[in-house]
């Protein structure tokens, strides 16, 4: 592996930062060959318009601040935005969501991404224990994790039968498999995911915590969309 994934740890430690914003984050599961969402982080509203039109429309726009870690609940992520005149509305409108939610935030930038078609989702977490090391957690989106708690874990590294099993041994796995016209998951898609995230998990020990929620996934293939890292604090 190239010098990149310590050159974005270590910039963010610089800047005094224990996290990674999520266009970050996405780089590095990117070099781990994890098939996350293209995108580019703009600075103003006609930055914004460029980058969505060389990426294609439909595109999503989400807020980049030190401050906010769920994008979201501020009003902070715009989906959908179908042309130049909604990048424009929809770079305004999460201004000024965050402007009036957290009026503290600092504004890095707006980062523009490619829209992954809506599918079954689907979330790879993992924690850093002091002594066992990292536990990694595979499970349903939605209701299915926050409610239900219908997960499995592993002690990275993980093998492959073990990717297989986490996949197999949670009670919605039929989902997974089409019940209910659900499309069917690629579930070879899942396992090397399972197995890529095992993988820069040992590669990249000041990772604490990790949260891939949600990633869409496909008959064919698969598409993080959100990915949230949490560093240990620098020593
Ligand atoms: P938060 O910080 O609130 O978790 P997310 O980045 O997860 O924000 O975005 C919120 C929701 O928007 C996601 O749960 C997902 O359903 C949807 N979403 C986010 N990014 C994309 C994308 N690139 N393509 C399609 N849907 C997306
Ligand atoms: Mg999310």
């Amino acid at each position: 592996m190239n010098e990149r994934p310590s050159e974005i740890i270590k910039k963010a430690y610089a800047e005094g930062r224990s996290f990674l914003f999520e266009h970050e984050a996405k780089e590095l599961c990117g070099l781990y060959g994890l098939p996350v969402t293209k995108g580019k982080v703009a600075t103003s509203e006609n930055e914004g318009v460029e980058e969505a039109k060389k990426m294609g429309f439909p595109v999503v726009l989400k807020i980049v601040s030190p401050q906010i870690l769920h994008k979201s609940d501020v009003g902070g992520v715009v989906l959908n935005v179908k042309d130049e005149s909604e990048v424009r509305e929809a770079y305004g409108r999460i201004m000024s969501n965050v402007k009036a939610k957290q009026p503290d935030a600092h504004i890095e930038g707006i980062f523009v991404q490619e829209m992954a078609p809506s599918s079954t989702e689907v979330i790879v977490g993992a924690n850093k224990d002091p002594a066992f090391g990292y536990t990694i957690m595979f499970g349903l989106g939605g209701i299915f994790v926050e409610v239900l708690k219908d997960v499995s874990f592993r002690l990275v590294p993980i093998t492959k039968l073990d990717a297989e099993e986490m996949i197999h041994e949670i009670k919605s796995y039929r989902i997974l498999e089409g019940a209910r016209g659900m499309p069917k998951a690629d579930e070879s898609a899942l396992v090397d995911i399972l197995l890529s995230t095992s993988k820069m998990l040992m590669d990249c020990p000041q990772i604490s915590e990790l949260d891939m929620n949600p990633i869409l996934i496909y008959e064919k293939g698969a598409k993080v969309v959100d990915a949230r890292i949490i560093l240990e604090e620098k020593k």
